[in-house]
């Protein structure tokens, strides 16, 4: 199967060059020509079906041509280490709790995954120079990122955060990991470390002298396998005798997991319709709204992974949908929450049901109260584990919350990093310095 690029002024590629480069040469963002549409039967039986069988079918669909299937068995197989229960939290509220990984991020899924197909793909080869991974994070893709290819033979992981915007446990998941992790602590805002990312891999010097590869979304191996678990999320409340209408409702900042979403649909899983829940930072509600899209410098919220002004994959929502905003409309709504709604909504979920919402589930959880219709059944991705937001949540609740023991082994550790500012041409001085 080959890759286009969103922005077509470059050839298409392979599997292997598409996440070795990340980027296109135009700066686009790489799509796989084909979506296959999944027979009914697959469907039919989906409710039956575990995550890693599922996860196997809908890799194959995407990765079957380039890698063997023991391969791939093998890559699904420890990328999931961990489960993706779906859990009742309100009448015809689900949430599909992503946060059981080592990071207690939905991203572990993405970050894992693509450690090993890159691995695969160029690992072994210690005669070469490194390959050096970067990461623009704005809270919990470094950790994952970090924590997905730590250790991992010819790859380089060089992680760059805003200063001061990211949560104390969030830090230490990629600050205090050492071996082949480095921290870049940036003088700015997320929005300038993807900025320096991204100049990164526009620079011709950079790109003759080092091995680029980015581990944002923006790299197909790491937004593709975020489709497996829209299949496993269906298949779950089929088994548990859901038999209404799905409504999904995505917390997006980047909007890979919408995209993945959206590309589960167009194969053929039964899912009504997608709600994607914003912040303040409201630049995807205002394109639906307004149809002009006007990206803007994010502002800090308390869902501070959703911090994103000019969403990433805004391009390939727009490619999926041959740039129709009506065809869009149709099959996407969108809901924005401020962080006084953030704050209400994890309070009186907390008091009315027990559950405990962290502030990005939040979001999605309030997007289905307000915008799911009679008879529909709501299911919203809750991203991370609260303990990840451990002052916002006790502060809105007023109750301690536990720190799983996977957390707070990452607490212990010693924080290091290198200070930059946010201008282009200091981080490319240390990058050919190391
Ligand atoms: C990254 C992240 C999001 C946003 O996901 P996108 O795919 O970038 O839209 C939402 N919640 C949490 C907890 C995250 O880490």
């Amino acid at each position: 199967m080959k890759y286009y690029s969103t922005n077509r002024r470059t050839p298409e590629v392979s599997l292997r060059e598409a996440v070795v480069a990340s980027m296109a040469p135009d700066n686009g963002l790489y799509m796989p020509e084909r979506i296959e549409r999944l027979p009914d039967a697959f469907f039919d039986g989906i409710a039956r079906l575990d995550l890693h069988r599922i996860a196997c079918r809908v890799a194959d669909a995407f990765f079957g041509e380039e890698i063997e299937p023991e391969t791939l068995r093998r890559i699904v197989r420890d990328t999931f280490c961990f489960d993706i229960p779906a859990v009742r939290v309100d009448d015809g509220i689900w949430a599909l709790e992503l946060f059981h990984g080592p990071t207690m991020a939905f991203k572990d899924v993405g970050a894992r995954f693509m450690a090993r197909i890159l691995s695969h793909f160029i690992g072994g080869r210690g005669d070469e120079h490194p390959v050096t991974v970067l990461v623009a994070t704005s809270g919990d893709t470094g950790g994952a990122v970090a924590n997905g290819f730590l250790g991992v033979e010819g790859i380089d992981v060089v992680v760059l955060y805003p200063k001061g915007r990211v949560s104390d446990i969030q830090e230490k998941q990629f600050t205090t990991l050492g071996r082949n992790v480095t921290a870049l602590e940036i003088e700015g805002t997320f929005d300038d470390c993807q900025r320096l990312v991204k100049s990164a891999f526009a620079d011709t010097e950079l790109k003759r002298r080092m091995r680029l590869t980015s581990a944002n979304s923006i790299n197909v191996a790491r937004f593709l396998p975020q489709t497996f678990y829209f299949f496993h999320a269906y298949a779950q409340l089929r088994a548990q005798g859901v038999t209404s209408p799905i409504v999904v409702s995505v917390p997006s900042g980047n909007f890979g997991n919408l995209t993945a979403g959206l590309f589960a649909r167009r194969m053929g899983l039964p899912v009504d319709r997608f709600i994607a829940a914003n912040n303040a930072n409201d630049t995807f509600y205002e394109y639906l709204r307004t149809g002009s899209y006007r990206p803007r410098p994010s502002v800090p919220t308390l869902a501070n992974a959703m911090d994103v002004g000019d969403p990433n994959n805004f391009a390939r929502i727009l490619d999926l949908y041959g740039r129709s905003l009506d065809a869009l409309r149709a099959d996407v709504a969108a809901f924005r929450c401020d962080d006084d709604q953030i704050r209400a909504t994890v309070a009186d979920t907390f008091a009315r049901t027990g559950y405990l919402l962290d502030p990005h589930g939040a979001c999605g959880y309030r997007a289905l109260r307000d915008g799911l219709r009679d008879g529909e059944t709501g299911i919203f991705l809750e991203t991370a584990h609260p303990a990840k937001f451990l002052d916002t949540v006790e502060s809105i609740t007023g109750r301690p919350v536990e720190i799983p023991q996977r957390l707070q082994e990452f607490v212990k550790g010693e924080k290091r990093t290198v200070a930059l500012g946010a201008e282009f041409e200091a981080f490319k001085e240390y990058l050919l310095s190391r």
